[in-house]
Parts: C-alpha cells; sequence; structure tokens
C-alpha cells in the first residue's frame, strides 16, 4: 500500500511513499517520512495500491504516528479547498496548520495544565490585593476554570499562585477532560429586534450565511450567546471568531459566565505548549467553544454546529503572508462543508458581503436600535479650510473640547498616524528624510529619539543634517499621535491625556492597564488610533474628535473610502454609550463631499450602495474577482521584465482556454520599492471566480516550468485587500 504524503516544503505536490508491508493507515493520519538526510513529518493525503514511480524508487515510511486521523473526511474536504483556491503547496494547509509541537512529531496528548476554582466556604483575599481579589471574584463566578484561560482574562500565573499559597483556590483534577456545559440565564429579555433576529436563524437549522448588521451597541453579542446556548445545548461545538482578542478580555468574560464549559482560546500570542492544548482540546471535543483569531478558523473541531464571525468587514482576517487566506471566506467554506450556519455580525459590513445579501446569498439581518443607550450621535462636520490649526486641531474644536472637560466628561481624539511626525525635512532646501530601502518618509518618533520606516520596521537615529545641503535646520512637519499628546498635555494638563496607540502599549498588560485607568475616569482626554476604535465602551465618553479623515477622500486605493467609512462609524460609536448625549465632530477640508455627507446624512447602509454602484460601473471587486502575481527582486529591470514575459505567456498559452480571465493591469505595485526589493504585479480579474481559478491554477503549473520565473521572487494573492500587502 502507498501513502501520498503532503510535506512542508514550498513544492506544489505531494509526495508517494510505500507503507511496510502488512501495515496500513488512514487518509489524515501523520507520518515520518525519509526525505533526503532528513526525517520529515507529513500528513497522509491520499491511500493508494499502485504508485506512478518505480517501486524501488519509494522509500518506506519510518513510522506511522497517530491511530485516529487529525483530519477527518470533512475536513479534508475543506483543506483540500483551501490548497486549491489560494493556490499554495499543500504543506502550507496540510502541515503548517498544525500546532508546532504536532508539526514536529508530538503524540495528540494533551499537557498537564492546572484546573483552579475556590476553596469551598474561601472568602475573598483583604486589603489591597486588588487582582488577586478580582482573580478570585471571577474564579468564584466562573467554577473550575483552566489555567490557561485565567491568563486570558488577565491574570499573571504570579497572581494564581499567590490565591493558591494562601489557600484560597485549589487545583481539581479530575475536570480535564469534562466535555459538560453549564448555560447561565441571560440578564436581559430580549428586544423585539433580537426576537426576530434569533427566531430567523434558528429557523434554517443548516449551512446558511447571516449577514447580522446591526449598530454598536445593539446586542449583537447577546444575539450571537442566545444561538450558541441553542447549540452547546445540542452537545455541539461553536467557533466564534474575533479581529483581535488581547483588545476585549471583556468579551471572553462575558462568554465565560454564561456559559460554564471548558474554551479554546487561540490567538498569536500563545506559546507553543498553550497552542498545543487549545488546539488539541477542541480537537478532542473537551473545548465546547473556541474562540480565536483568523487562523482559529481550520482549528479542527468535528462537533462544530455554529460559526460566529465578529467584525466581518475587519482586514485583519485577511492573512497577509504565507497563506494568503481570508479567514471570512475560509469560515463560509467550513460551515457550509459542517453543514452548519454562520453569522458574519458588524456595524459597518464589507462592500463585499453587501453584494452577496443584494444577491439573496447572505441572509440580511438588522439591529437598528441600541438594547440600552441611545444611538450613537450624528456627527457633525467642521471644515478646517482657512482656520489656524495648533496640533491639527482648529480653535472652535479644541473650545468644544474645554467645555465637555469642565463639564467633568471624557474626550476621544482620534488620529490615524503614530509617532510624533509623519516626515523630517530641511528647513533650507526642502529635503525629506527617507528609508533608503522604501523610497518613503520616515516617521519621527521623538520619544525614542529615532526615525522609523512604518513600510519595512528599519530605524536609525534622527538625522541631525540634511544629507543634501548639510544644514542642521532639520524641523517635523505634519502630526502624529505622539505631538498631539504632547501638545493636550500642556493645553488640558488637568484632564490628564492618555495615548493608545502601537507604540503606548507594547508591553503585555499595558493596553489593559490603561483601559482600566479610562473606566475609572483617571484620563478625562484619550488620544488614539484606529487601536482605540475597536470594542471598547466608555460611558463617560460624551465627545469624540476625528482630526483629520481626507486622505481617504481622493485616495487611489479604490476600498479607501470604505475604510473610511467604517472607522468613522466605529469611532463615532465610541461616544455616548450610557445615558449621556454625544457629540461627534469630524475636520475635514472637504465638507461638501458627497461621501461624507452620503455617510452623516443617510448613513453607513446609503453610502455602501453609492459604493456598490461605483465599483459596479468601473468593474472592480466585488463585481470581479481579482488575484494578484506579486513578484518582486533586487532588480527593478529585472523584475518589470519578468512580468512582461508572463503577461505575454498567460496572453498566448492561457487565456483563451478560460473565458473571461483577463489582465486588469501589469504595474508597479503602488509601493514600488520595499526594504531594498522592487515589486511589480499582474492583476488578473474575471466575473467568476472558478474560471479565475481555474486559469490561475493553470499559470501556477506553468511559472513552476519556466525558467524565466525562477529569477524572481513571485507569489499569488487571491482577493487580495490591498495592492501593497
Ligand atoms: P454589540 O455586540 O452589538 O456591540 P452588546 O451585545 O455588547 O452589543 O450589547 C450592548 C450592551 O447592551 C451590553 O451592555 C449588553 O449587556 C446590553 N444588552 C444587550 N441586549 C440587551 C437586552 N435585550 N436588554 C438589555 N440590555 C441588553
Ligand atoms: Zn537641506
Ligand atoms: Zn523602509
Amino acid at each position: 500500500m502507498f501513502v501520498q504524503v503532503a510535506l512542508a516544503l514550498p513544492l506544489r505536490r505531494l509526495f508517494d511513499y510505500r507503507l511496510p508491508d502488512g501495515q496500513s493507515c488512514q487518509i489524515g493520519v501523520r507520518v515520518e517520512v525519509p526525505f533526503g538526510r532528513q526525517k520529515l513529518v507529513g500528513l497522509v493525503v491520499n491511500t493508494k495500491l499502485e504508485s506512478d514511480y518505480p517501486a524501488n524508487k519509494i522509500k518506506p515510511v519510518i513510522q506511522v504516528l497517530d491511530t485516529r486521523p487529525i483530519y477527518n473526511q470533512q475536513m479534508l474536504k475543506t483543506l483540500a479547498w483551501l490548497q486549491q483556491y489560494y493556490l499554495c503547496p499543500p504543506g502550507e494547509v496540510y502541515v503548517n496548520l498544525l500546532p508546532k509541537k504536532l508539526k514536529n512529531g508530538a503524540p495528540t496528548e494533551l499537557l498537564e495544565e492546572p484546573i483552579w476554582q475556590v476553596v469551598a466556604g474561601a472568602k475573598a483575599p483583604e486589603g489591597r490585593a486588588y487582582k488577586q481579589q478580582a482573580l478570585f471574584h471571577l474564579l468564584n463566578k466562573l467554577g473550575p476554570t483552566a489555567q490557561s484561560l485565567l491568563k486570558e482574562d488577565g491574570f499573571s500565573s504570579a497572581q494564581i499562585k499567590q490565591l493558591a499559597d494562601k489557600q484560597l483556590i485549589e487545583e481539581n483534577t479530575d475536570l480535564l477532560t469534562n466535555k459538560q456545559v453549564e448555560i447561565q440565564p441571560s440578564e436581559h429579555d430580549l428586544t423585539d429586534e433580537q426576537q426576530q433576529v434569533i427566531t430567523n436563524i434558528q429557523s434554517k437549522n443548516n449551512f446558511a450565511v447571516h449577514l447580522l448588521q446591526g449598530v454598536t451597541g445593539s446586542g449583537k453579542t447577546e444575539v450571537y450567546m442566545r444561538l450558541m446556548a441553542d447549540v452547546l445545548a445540542q452537545n455541539k461545538q461553536v467557533l466564534i471568531l474575533v479581529p483581535e482578542i488581547g483588545l476585549t478580555p471583556q468579551t471572553l468574560q462575558r462568554f465565560q459566565q454564561r456559559f460554564h464549559c471548558q474554551m479554546s482560546v487561540l490567538h498569536s500570542e500563545l506559546n507553543d505548549s498553550e497552542r498545543h492544548n487549545a488546539w488539541l482540546k477542541a480537537w478532542l471535543g473537551i473545548s465546547r467553544i473556541i474562540i480565536g483569531t483568523r487562523s482559529a478558523v481550520m482549528v479542527p473541531a468535528a462537533e462544530l454546529g455554529l460559526i460566529v464571525l465578529d467584525e466581518e468587514h475587519d482586514a485583519s482576517y485577511k492573512q497577509q503572508d504565507g497563506l494568503r487566506y481570508n479567514a471570512r471566506d475560509v469560515a463560509i467554506k467550513r460551515a457550509a462543508d459542517q453543514n452548519c450556519p454562520i453569522v458574519l455580525g458588524s456595524a459597518t459590513p464589507s462592500l463585499e458581503s453587501l453584494a452577496n445579501a443584494h444577491a439573496g446569498k447572505f441572509n440580511w439581518l438588522h439591529l437598528h436600535k441600541r438594547a440600552t443607550a441611545k444611538l450613537p450621535p450624528k456627527p457633525q462636520l467642521i471644515d478646517i479650510k482657512h482656520q489656524p490649526l495648533q496640533s491639527g486641531l482648529a480653535y472652535t474644536v479644541v473650545q468644544l473640547m474645554e467645555k465637555h472637560l469642565a463639564a467633568g466628561q471624557q474626550v476621544l481624539v482620534f488620529l490615524n498616524r503614530r509617532g510624533y511626525s509623519p516626515a523630517l525635512i530641511c528647513h533650507e532646501c526642502g529635503w525629506v528624510a527617507e528609508c533608503e530601502r522604501c523610497d518613503k518618509h520616515l516617521t519621527y518618533h521623538r520619544n525614542i529619539q529615532q526615525v522609523n520606516c512604518h513600510h519595512c520596521g528599519y530605524y536609525a537615529k534622527p538625522p541631525a543634517q540634511c544629507a543634501e545641503c548639510g544644514s542642521s535646520q532639520i524641523v517635523d512637519w505634519g502630526i502624529g499621535t505622539e505631538q498631539l499628546e504632547e501638545w493636550l498635555q500642556q493645553r488640558f494638563p488637568d484632564a490628564n491625556p492618555v495615548r493608545i496607540d502601537r507604540d503606548s502599549v507594547r508591553r503585555k498588560g499595558e493596553l489593559e492597564a490603561k483601559l482600566n485607568a479610562i473606566q475609572a475616569g483617571e484620563h478625562k482626554l484619550l488620544i488614539g488610533t484606529q487601536m482605540l476604535a475597536k470594542g471598547h465602551h466608555f460611558p463617560q465618553l460624551t465627545l469624540t474628535v476625528i482630526v483629520n479623515l481626507d486622505n481617504a477622500l481622493y485616495s487611489t486605493d479604490f476600498r479607501a473610502a470604505e475604510k473610511m467609512a467604517q472607522l468613522l462609524v466605529q469611532v463615532a460609536g465610541r461616544a455616548g454609550r450610557a445615558e449621556k448625549t454625544g457629540q461627534v465632530v469630524v475636520q475635514t477640508h472637504f465638507p461638501n463631499h458627497n461621501y461624507l455627507n452620503t455617510l452623516i446624512e443617510k448613513g453607513y447602509t446609503e453610502l455602501a450602495q453609492l459604493l456598490l454602484k461605483e465599483r459596479a460601473d468601473s468593474q472592480l471587486p466585488p463585481y470581479q474577482y481579482w488575484c494578484i502575481l506579486r513578484m518582486e527582486a533586487q532588480n527593478q529591470q529585472l523584475v518589470e521584465q519578468v512580468s512582461q514575459q508572463i503577461d505575454s505567456l498567460f496572453s498566448e498559452q492561457i487565456c483563451r482556454h478560460y473565458q473571461g480571465v483577463e489582465v486588469f493591469a501589469n504595474m508597479p505595485a503602488p509601493q514600488e520599492k520595499r526594504a531594498g526589493k522592487y515589486r511589480q504585479i499582474i492583476i488578473f480579474s474575471a466575473k467568476q471566480r472558478s474560471m479565475l481559478n481555474a486559469a490561475m491554477n493553470q499559470l501556477t503549473a506553468s511559472l513552476e516550468q519556466n525558467d524565466f520565473a525562477q529569477k524572481v521572487r513571485w507569489l499569488f494573492d487571491v482577493d487580495p485587500l490591498d495592492l501593497n500587502g
């Protein structure tokens, strides 16, 4: 008997091996095989009785590693689609998606992990150990909880140990494999809208894509939990996908409090052991709920009965290296293969999903009202033409901030540009400090006295002199969050401004600490990038100032307006979530712009409609499917030449077999030079997804045979979100 094995190699093929006489194995198990002088762990994708290779050339399998397949038939089907659709080598999906220990051949056994519970009759610790108290209370509410989950809730091993040393909590050993779910009742009665949505979704038991469009705070999470309760009660598992986990430990705790059962939490910051356990617990069916960021979409939970994908428009669902998949699309495929419903939630659905909803492919559901608070306020446009600006803020806006702060309320200033200033220039001759590897402005970070390239990660000390004229008059140009913070510190010292962006919350726990301090009212003034726009509730926040979104109105990126609208709605949704009315102001040079006015006067859905019409008129996604071939090389001429050759190869040999597949563009990437490499893209487009995919598979096969293609680094990006990607 022969096996076809996927190996973690950058080759688009499977490898044949022979099973030792008398042995057999199932499809989907791991095997250890010889490869050259190495031993590799691979996955059996197929078994067969004959091989096309001469028998003496086929090496035997060293050992079969699993008795139970890692992937069942249904998962193997999804994986086969994944490989075919994203045009990648088999090893990328069959092997590289496994947690590292399994990829290295470790047995599918759980590593030991303590499960904690409160000692019967114990009382919360007293004094100033706030974290320990919080942990005690949480554990008291949750019942027995795995240590890994407590860490996701924001507690450290040290804090857990301290409580254990005080004999307030203890390990519970017999719960490791407990599959039980205890469902706590909801605190709320459903609103009519929520009830309708739930009834509608539950009336369709099998596969269906539900697009749940609901304003922030409309109770989408409550809807998810009701649906989950139902599915969990039928002894099925639930997969919840979120854009980012670190940002929202509150959401996790909400799920834990409602559902007392084992959960797997999966995201990129887990260490190998944590990932191993989380993955295996899902696979073994111990975890009834799996919550994770995009990569969790392929965790083989066999008893899946529901997938929820929150903030479905979020770009972080698209992986931008290696296997360049979109977790939203993969989740839909998984739900289809598993024949279970999937709910896509968002206040501002992507144009892709809206087009599917319009076409009747998605079941489009709405939550128009907020469950408790008033609706988010309508943003006001502030014309800043001819107005003097201080650190980017108009005088009238600063006055408005003063008014809200004087009333003891919180103010959020949103600026989506971190650093002190986006450029350093020479005051004498206009020279701009650029990254030599990317030809892009270097961002000045004053706190750490560095210039950074936000494209390739290059950093250096700020230049003391102009590279052109030698002048030492180097000045900063433009405003970043760091500078805004500095100015606001001076202007509103009593408001104790706090900045939240990727630079200010680098260390673990730092974000949580700042968010807690904001909740506690220690900071009245918040400065942030889009990091602050996601998922947080600030009840005392009554004014949101959006410093600038104008770039998006005239961008070369056709998705810029869509992203701008999503961001604006999301940021506006932070204000006035409690009983206080909020106010949102948007500074702009273009107060009459149609996009801005449509968004504000008629709402996101109307603007989306307008943008969709424009996309249809210009034959852009989602009305055309795109696949980008990305090429890069050290040498600019070479990469242009190769792309020309590939273009010709496609037109001459491939194109005519695949109706409607065209080269939409062959051009340098918008950011032509990055990290010292020159980048060229060919955009292929087609009306039919399957036709495009077939053509691209054919092209891939041709490129692998062609010598000229090997002179550059190339890869495919299917359904690209970003031309620069
Ligand atoms: P979303 O996920 O749409 O932002 P949430 O589910 O987080 O909304 O709900 C927002 C707030 O409203 C939460 O504090 C939640 O507890 C509350 N809430 C949700 N549904 C109801 C309801 N039916 N009645 C009262 N409060 C509700
Ligand atoms: Zn100069
Ligand atoms: Zn760079």
